[in-house]
């Protein structure tokens, strides 16, 4: 699964006549730094999308409950299928019949630091996402600093946990998905382009 650098399974679930999702990664990063971005997909489930660029895609997570800043939440995250880099902008409604039918918006984003390591020795995300341990450090907007995703369950489902790492960053009293629902793009809720769609 780690390695999955194409867009296969993303291509062979949508149907692009149908939908504005973008096919391809034809976005240049500008930065030195890789980005990554949580949207709020408003589809049969609410959840949070969950998306680290690693090379030319997004490597991606389903998270139910969202992200916490409270480093003893741990929050089920799915893996999902790659997504091009060109999703990280992505903003709009997919429509009924397409795969994850819905409103989606951009609910953070920024660029994050691989700090993934065991005993001191460090790791390339291509090589945490092998062993099923990931540490990041977010510089986002509403989320900053230290996350770990740890898998839980492999197969072909794999299942992972995010959590909030115990650093300056952590807050236990913040709960953003549910004080700060708007798109950091658009400063647009899932409900107001519902409305617009309407
Ligand atoms: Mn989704």
């Amino acid at each position: 699964m780690a390695e999955s650098k194409n867009l296969k399974d993303y291509h062979q679930k949508r149907d692009f006549d149908q939908t504005s999702e973008p096919k391809e990664s034809l976005k240049k990063t500008s930065g030195e730094k890789p980005i990554f971005v949580i949207q709020k997909h408003d589809a049969s489930n609410l959840h949070y999308d969950f998306r680290l660029q690693v090379g030319d895609v997004l490597k991606s997570w389903a998270v139910p409950k969202g992200p916490s800043t409270d480093p003893s939440e741990k929050r089920l995250a799915l893996e999902t299928e790659d997504h091009p880099l060109d999703y990280a902008d992505f903003e709009g409604v997919i429509p009924e019949g397409q795969y994850g039918a819905g409103v989606v918006i951009v609910w953070d984003t920024g660029t994050y630091e691989n700090t993934s390591e065991k005993k001191g020795e460090k790791y390339s995300m291509e090589e945490a996402l092998e062993k099923g341990h990931i540490t990041v450090t977010l510089q986002g907007k509403k989320l900053t600093g230290g996350y770990a995703l740890i898998r839980t369950q492999g197969g072909e489902n794999p299942k992972w946990l995010l959590m909030k790492k115990k650093d300056d960053e952590a807050d236990a009293r913040r709960n953003p998905v549910s004080t700060e629902p708007k798109s950091v793009i658009s400063g647009k809720t899932i409900e107001d382009i519902k409305k617009e769609d309407a």
